[in-house]
C-alpha cells in the first residue's frame, strides 16, 4: 500500500497529540514548526503548575466550552480519562488536585511530559522540522515556507496556536493568509486575561498581591465559585477568567461592567446576620474572627458602606454577599493565558476539516472559541488532535 503523506503545521499540544496517533502503517508525517524546539507556548503554561485537564463527569466537561456541541465528538473520543491514560503509557503519571485539576504527578516537569510526548512522536518514524515558517499556499496548493522550501502532500494540518505570548511562536500573523483564501477568520482578542479595575490608592497601596478566596464572581446570570488576586491593574484568578465571555460582551457594548462579589458563598444572608449578633463585640472583630474575613476583604466592605451601614447587620450582610466591582478595561492581548477569534467554526466540518478547501484541517488555539482556566484548554487541544489522527486513520480504511 503507498503511504499517504500529512504535513502539520505548528508544534504545539494540538499538533502533537494528532502526529502521537495518526497511524504510521498507513501515513508519512512530518511536522513544520517556525521555533527551534516545540510546545514552547506549552512550556510557558506549565510554569504555574501544569494543569493539563479537569476531573469532572463528560457532560459537564463539554459544557465548559463555549461552542460545546462542535467539541463533544472530539471530547468524547478522547476525554479528560483517555488523555490521563495516554500520558500513563508514555510514563507521566498524573494526578487530580483538590480542585478537579489534573496535573503531572508532583516532581514531573512540564519539560519532561513535552519530552514524553515528542519520543511517542518520533517513535512512530516521523519527523520534526524545525525553523520552518509557514508563509503561504503555492499556486498549486502546496506549503511555502519563508526558507522557501516547498511542501506537496495529500494532507495539511494546521495547529497554528491563537495570539497571547507572541514570544512562544504563536503570533497569529496566519489570520490574513487564510482569509487570502476567502476563510473567515476573526480578529484576536485576550481571553482568561487580567480585568482593569479602579481601585482607589488607599485600598491597593496595602492590598496589591492579596488573595479573595473562597469567595463567589457573577456578571450577570453567570457565577463562578474561586478564588482571585488584587493587583495593581485590577484582578486576575480563575474566578474571573471563567467570565471573560461575558466581560468581553459587555466592555464591548458599553465600555464597563459591574460586577458582584460575594465574600461567603456559603452563607445565606440570614446566616451571616445571626452570626453578627454577639452584643458586646465589635463589629470588625466579628468580620474577622467569626466570618473569617481578611483585611482586604474587610476594606472592601468599608469602602462600600458609610458608618451606619457598616454597624448594621441586615446591610452588612447584604453587602457582604454584593461588592460591587467595577471592571473598566482588560490586559492586553499578549499578556492573556489564551484568545478568541481565529477560524470561524463555520468554516469547518464535524472533523476540523475546512468546507471550502478539502484535506486542509485546524485544529487547537487557532479556532475561534473560549474555554475557562482548568485545563480546559489544553484538554481541547489534545482531543481535537487525537479525534482528527482517528477520523484520518479510519477514513484510510475506506
Ligand atoms: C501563561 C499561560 C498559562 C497557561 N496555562 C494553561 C493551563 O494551565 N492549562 C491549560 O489548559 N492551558 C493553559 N494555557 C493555554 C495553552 O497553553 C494553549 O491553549 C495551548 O498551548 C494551545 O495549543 P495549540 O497546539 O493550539 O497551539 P500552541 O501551543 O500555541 O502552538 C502553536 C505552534 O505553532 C507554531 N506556529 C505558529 N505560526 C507558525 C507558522 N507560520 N509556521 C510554523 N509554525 C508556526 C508556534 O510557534 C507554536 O509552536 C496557558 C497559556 C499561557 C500563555
Amino acid at each position: 500500500m503507498v503511504k499517504k503523506t500529512i504535513a502539520i503545521v505548528g508544534a504545539g499540544p494540538a499538533a502533537l497529540l494528532a502526529a502521537s496517533f495518526i497511524d504510521p502503517a498507513k501515513f508519512d508525517l512530518c511536522i513544520y514548526e517556525k521555533n527551534r524546539t516545540a510546545g514552547r507556548k506549552f512550556l510557558v503554561a506549565g510554569k504555574g503548575g501544569l494543569n493539563l485537564s479537569y476531573a469532572e463527569p463528560l457532560e459537564e466537561l463539554i459544557s465548559k466550552y463555549t461552542v460545546s456541541e462542535f467539541f463533544t465528538a472530539a471530547l468524547k473520543t478522547f476525554s479528560n480519562q483517555d488523555l490521563r491514560n495516554y500520558l500513563y503509557k508514555i510514563g507521566i503519571n498524573t494526578y487530580v488536585g483538590s480542585s478537579n485539576r489534573i496535573f503531572p504527578e508532583k516532581g514531573i516537569k512540564p519539560i519532561e511530559v513535552l519530552k514524553a510526548i515528542l519520543e511517542k512522536v518520533l517513535s512512530q518514524g516521523f519527523e520534526i522540522k524545525y525553523e520552518h515558517a509557514w508563509k503561504s499556499w503555492t499556486k498549486h496548493g502546496d506549503l511555502l515556507f519563508e526558507n522557501d522550501v516547498i511542501v506537496k502532500t495529500d494532507f495539511q494540518i494546521f495547529a497554528l496556536g491563537g495570539a497571547s505570548w507572541k514570544i512562544t511562536g504563536s503570533d497569529g500573523n496566519w489570520n490574513s493568509i487564510f482569509r487570502e483564501r476567502g476563510i473567515d477568520c476573526h480578529t484576536f482578542e485576550a481571553s482568561n486575561c487580567a480585568y482593569q479595575v479602579k481601585w482607589p490608592k488607599a485600598f491597593i497601596d496595602k492590598h496589591e498581591g492579596t488573595p479573595l478566596k473562597n469567595i463567589a464572581l457573577s456578571c450577570g446570570d453567570k457565577t463562578i465559585k474561586g478564588e482571585l488576586m488584587i493587583t495593581r491593574f485590577g484582578l486576575e484568578g480563575a474566578a474571573i477568567y471563567g467570565l471573560s465571555p461575558e466581560i468581553r460582551l459587555a466592555l464591548k457594548q458599553t465600555g464597563k461592567v459591574v460586577l458582584s462579589l460575594d465574600l461567603k458563598p456559603l452563607f445565606p444572608k440570614e446566616k451571616l446576620i445571626d452570626k453578627m449578633d454577639r452584643s458586646g463585640k465589635k463589629i470588625t472583630e466579628i468580620l474577622k474572627r467569626y466570618l473569617k474575613l481578611s483585611k482586604a476583604q474587610i476594606d472592601l466592605i468599608k469602602d462600600q458602606t458609610n458608618r451606619n451601614e457598616f454597624l448594621d447587620p441586615e446591610h452588612l450582610a447584604e453587602r457582604i454577599k454584593d461588592i460591587k466591582l467595577e471592571i473598566v478595561g482588560k490586559a492586553d492581548i499578549d499578556e492573556a493565558i489564551s484568545t478568541v477569534g481565529g477560524i470561524d467554526i463555520k468554516e469547518l466540518n464535524s472533523n476540523f476539516e475546512l468546507i471550502k478547501m478539502p484535506n486542509h484541517f485546524c485544529i487547537g488555539e487557532m479556532i475561534d472559541y473560549d474555554a475557562p482556566t482548568g485545563g480546559y484548554l489544553l484538554q481541547s487541544c489534545f482531543s481535537m488532535g487525537a479525534y482528527l489522527a482517528q477520523y484520518l486513520n479510519e477514513k484510510e480504511n475506506q
